[in-house]
């Protein structure tokens, strides 16, 4: 589904990723974990297609189409999600409004038919429902005042929105305490553990795959794959530290 070949990416003319290779196929949970600085989050950005991050060599392919040759929205149409340690904040923009856009926008670029507001709401109930969010938290304003473990059932309700092929997590889990993570590793589960789906999961701690059972783990490391094995590496790595592991 993803193959990523010899991935070169600098920042302001800074190397960044140094030759990264990976593939993921339909049915699969792949962690990446790694140190700080690592280039993880490079990595999740560059998927995303986000500006300043130049690709200096290498290829992505997403079901054999050229990633890299896609704008963002391109990107987003074509099946591909982006969940940030981050969320951004929009004042003036509710959940239910901003959702509807970016559905409406990837349906149209598909060109499928816009969904009508009565749909739409029934659709989001029914996703709010499975992450046990309440609807009225999805009229507020995206993201604004809401507490970490909200922002990423938001970005849960996003995702099972948009219903994506292939999600691009970028440590989902930080900040989020025991209940909010089980939230975030059912709806991981429920919304994306599918045959003709795919995740990459990037974390810095092992404890979201106790909810979250990755089919492969990988060392992320000075901007390479160091290392991949199952689930029992992120074990490891929990317990030996990376520079032992890597
Ligand atoms: P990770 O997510 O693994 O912690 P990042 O991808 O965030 O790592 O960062 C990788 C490297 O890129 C780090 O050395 C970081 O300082 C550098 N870096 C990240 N963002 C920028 C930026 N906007 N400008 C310059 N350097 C950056
Ligand atoms: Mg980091
Ligand atoms: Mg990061």
């Amino acid at each position: 589904m993803l193959h990523i070949n010899d991935l070169h990416a600098e920042i302001d003319g800074k190397p960044i990723l140094k030759g990264l290779t990976l593939s993921v196929n339909a049915g699969e949970i792949h962690a990446i974990m790694g140190p700080n600085g690592a280039g993880k989050s490079t990595l999740a950005y560059v998927l995303g297609g986000r500006l300043g991050y130049e690709v200096t060599g290498g290829s992505v392919t997403l079901n054999g189409a050229d990633l890299l040759d896609m704008d963002p929205h391109e990107r987003a149409a074509a099946g591909m999600f982006l969940g940030f340690q981050y969320p951004v904040e929009i004042p003036g923009v509710s959940n239910v409004q901003f959702l509807r856009e970016a559905l409406n926008a990837q349906r149209g670029a598909r060109g499928e038919t816009p969904l009508s507001g009565g749909e739409f709401l029934k659709l989001a109930r029914e996703k709010a429902a499975l992450l046990r969010m309440d609807m009225e938290m999805l009229k507020r304003n995206v993201n604004v005042g809401f507490s970490g473990g909200e922002k990423k059932r938001a970005e849960m309700v996003q995702m099972g929105i948009l219903d994506p092929s292939f999600a691009v997590l970028d440590e989902t889990d930080s900040g989020l305490d025991i209940d909010a993570l089980r939230v975030v590793g059912d709806g991981i589960n429920t919304i994306m553990r599918a045959p003709h789906k795919a995740v990459l999961l990037i974390t810095h701690y092992q404890r979201l795959l106790d909810y979250v059972r990755p089919d492969f783990v990988h060392v992320l490391a000075a901007g390479r794959i160091v290392t991949s094995g199952g689930p029992e590496l992120a074990q490891r790595l929990e317990s030996e530290g990376y520079e032992a592991v890597a």
